[in-house]
């Protein structure tokens, strides 16, 4: 168990993001909401007291030493930045071995210049997604104050991440997650199963699971693992980090990311403001934040309603205004990117935030633009599941706005893997009709765009090499 101290003399302790409360904590204590005012928590450090590099080529240094698990991970190689645990506590599983690829193709479809696009494939995580980056810190916090039974609620990635974390480590976590029944990706639903989760099927959707799970957490003192969490958001800083690093330092004009409950982006702007705050970086990039048209509330709240962060005190009551009719509508969200399809955004003030000091813009993209995208990431790059592509046909949007200029280095974040949601893919390629009209005709998916149709020939190897000669000429103009 982990020694309680004073927040008075720690190096890292929590606070509550709310100017009129303040409240700080310990990081031995647990809260996922503050005990005072109900608000977020964020995870705060004294920067002044610390040891910190001078520049950032300094934790290159790292590389060299990667037999050290925790300069193997590409979350703990950057500690130093999110000090908050004892190094013998660490949870790690090798987490954030990620890429930056430039991806011309895709960056022609979204209007870019070459070399101006670039993809971060979160995908390459152990579980899958981004949300690992998270969890090995949540997990090191659940490990600081001794818990053992853990819990999310989930669209699929945060139970996948959480069920790979309690099932590869000797901790003896117990994983219970919660997900909305028939809400949730065959691939993530297969990793929480496979793992040994106790997987708990609300009859309702995502935001009804969260409401849940944070009931039971409260009653049976159960360690909550949603970004809700503030120590899985210090996790997800290191995405930043990585990004950077992968631009040899140097810090881009855009970063695109989706938005579903908002804990990334949060996490992305408390990272620039920290590394500005230190003088690590000297200027930070734009960021734009997505939204499906099935689940907009961030740019409906922003967009419409001129929603700001206001120095901490954002109005809130044009949120519960939104939520309130929303519930008397009885509208869910409802988008084929199932990672995002959320209405009520555990994270919304500190996403509010982030766009406050990234010059931030906020768009929604249709399932269409979704699925056209994802098609085009998979022929030129890495691959996604729908929610990532979502941050691509953002980029898109706002290119065709003026919004991005055709020179601006824009780095797009892939967050999960392209396997996680294979029925939304064979759907959108797939020649059978009755399937695409289940999964995507009926979101509004016209069946055009750029599938990659299989081709059925009969088992005669004359028609098959005739079929390979007339498709391949067609694929080459010729
Ligand atoms: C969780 C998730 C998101 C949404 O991220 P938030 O931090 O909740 O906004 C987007 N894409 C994928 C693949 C995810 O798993
Ligand atoms: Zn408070």
């Amino acid at each position: 168990m982990f020694v309680l101290t004073s927040t008075k003399t720690d190096l890292a302790y929590q606070q509550c993001i709310n100017p009129s409360c303040r409240a700080t904590f310990t990081v031995g204590e647990t809260y996922f909401a503050c005990p005072t005012c109900g608000d977020l928590i964020d995870v705060v450090y004294d920067w002044d007291r610390l040891p910190v590099p001078s520049r950032l080529s300094d934790f290159e240094a790292a590389w060299s030493d990667r037999l050290n698990p925790l300069n193997f991970s590409g979350v703990w190689r950057f500690r130093a930045l999110l000090p908050f645990a004892p190094p013998e506590m660490v949870v790690t599983i090798g987490e954030g071995q990620t890429l930056l690829q430039t991806a011309d193709k895709v960056g022609q479809y979204v209007g870019l210049n070459p070399g101006r696009l670039l993809l971060q494939y979160e995908g390459m995580n152990p579980s899958g997604s981004f949300k690992d980056n998270g969890m090995t810190a949540a997990f090191t916090h659940a490990c600081m104050v001794g818990a053992r039974r853990v819990a999310c609620a989930s669209t699929g990635n945060t139970s996948a991440a959480l069920a790979v974390y309690c099932s590869a480590t000797d901790h003896g976590f117990k994983a219970i997650i919660f997900v909305g029944s028939g809400k949730i990706a065959y691939g993530k639903l297969a990793q929480a199963l496979d793992h040994g989760a106790l997987t708990i099927q609300i009859v309702g959707d995502f935001d009804d699971a969260m409401a849940r799970v944070r009931q039971v957490a409260d009653r049976l003192g159960i360690y909550l693992m949603n970004s809700v969490n503030p120590f899985r958001l210090e996790g997800q800083k290191t995405i930043m980090l990585r990004v950077l690093e992968g631009l040899g330092w140097e810090v881009p004009d855009w970063i695109v990311v989706p938005g579903g409950n908002l804990g990334n982006s949060s996490a992305f702007g408390k990272a620039f403001i920290e590394l500005k705050h230190l003088g690590l970086i000297d200027r930070v990039p734009r960021l734009a934040v997505i939204n499906a048209s099935g689940a907009r509330t961030l740019e409906h709240l922003v967009g419409q309603h001129g929603l700001t962060w206001c120095n901490g005190l954002p109005d809130m009551s044009v949120a519960e205004t939104y939520y309130a009719g929303l519930d008397a509508g009885k509208i869910k969200a409802s988008t084929i990117a199932s990672a995002i399809e959320i209405n009520r955004p555990v994270n919304l003030k500190k996403c509010l935030r982030a766009l406050d000091f990234c010059g931030g813009v906020v768009r929604q993209v249709s399932d269409q633009e979704i699925m056209d995208a994802k098609a085009r990431v998979g022929a030129g790059g890495l691959g996604c599941e729908p929610a990532s592509a979502a941050s691509v046909a953002g980029a898109k949007r706002l290119r065709e706005e003026g919004v991005i200029a055709p020179s601006e280095r824009v780095v797009c974040i892939l967050t999960g893997h392209q396997l996680k949601d294979p029925t939304a893919t064979v759907a959108y390629h797939g020649t059978d009709q009755d399937n695409f009209e289940k999964v995507l005709g009926s979101r509004g998916v016209r069946r055009a765009g750029f599938a990659n149709r299989p081709v059925v020939v009969a088992n005669d190897l004359d028609d098959i090499i005739r079929t390979i000669a007339l498709y391949s000429e067609d694929a080459t103009g010729d």
